[in-house]
């Protein structure tokens, strides 16, 4: 039986890769990448010489190129071949390509293919892993939409029981912290924690009310550069 490992690889410090991932990564026939660039970084730093092929995205490639993707991968499972999935950086089909591949995969081979997953880091489970907010039930919310339904959403982040997370671009940042300001009124006692470069040497978890966060940032532009996950609790 074929196998398709869905393997995670690290966020930031290159360290943060299980062995499992590694003998993983040495022992497939094919590794698809979302990047093949970027995972080559990795794949020299642990001397992996393996093959590589960019993944059909539904973003990224045309509709012909992903089809024909595709099928490639799909007769080289049929042939018995094992395959890995990466993406660029943490879990791959978290927020990232690759979900559409494993259900493809499930739907073409039901049982006779077997989709192994091979855990590792995920920026929402670390940030939330040293914020000190409540982590015993939260909602992940990935990249919060840019225009429709951004409002509805921060209403719902204001009224949530649940710790929230989402994934912010530093672009970004400064706009969502001053909607928490606006969404989150002083007396419903929010408090943001924003991790920024997780795993990095500039990383930083900046806690406080969605004012004080806001301010920080306003007060440190130098700081507004980089990866942010915001955990609202
Ligand atoms: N699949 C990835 C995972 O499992 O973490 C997430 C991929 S998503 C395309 C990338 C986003 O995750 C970034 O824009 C940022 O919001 C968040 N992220 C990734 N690495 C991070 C880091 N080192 N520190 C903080 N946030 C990070």
């Amino acid at each position: 039986m074929s196998k398709f490992y869905v393997v995670a690889t690290p966020i930031g410090n290159m360290g943060d890769i299980t062995l499992r991932a590694i003998e993983t990564l040495k022992s497939v026939d094919l590794i698809l990448c979302e990047d093949t660039r970027e995972t080559h970084k990795i794949l020299e730093k642990y001397a992996i010489n393996k093959p590589t092929m960019s993944y059909p995205s539904d973003d990224i490639v045309g509709k012909d190129s992903r089809q024909s993707k595709l099928a490639k991968i799909i007769t080289l499972l049929e042939e018995g071949k094992n395959l890995a999935l990466v993406s660029d950086a943490g879990t791959p089909t978290i927020s990232d390509p690759g979900a559409m591949l494993v259900s493809k995969i499930k739907e073409n081979f039901l049982d006779s293919v077997q989709v192994i997953p091979i855990p590792g880091p995920s920026a929402v489970i670390t940030a939330l892993s040293a914020s000190g907010l409540p982590t015993h039930e939260f909602t992940f919310l990935g990249f919060l939409p840019h225009k429709k339904g951004r409002e509805t959403l921060f209403k719902e982040i204001a009224e949530a029981k649940r710790t929230m997370v989402f994934y912010e671009s530093p672009h970004r940042i400064l706009k969502t912290l001053e909607s928490l300001v606006k969404f989150c009124p002083k007396e419903n006692q929010k408090k943001v924690c924003v991790a920024r470069e997780l795993t990095k040497i500039y990383e930083e978890f900046k806690t406080g009310s969605p004012a004080e966060v806001l301010e920080y940032y306003n007060k440190n532009p130098d700081k507004q550069r980089g990866e942010f996950t915001v955990i609202v609790a």
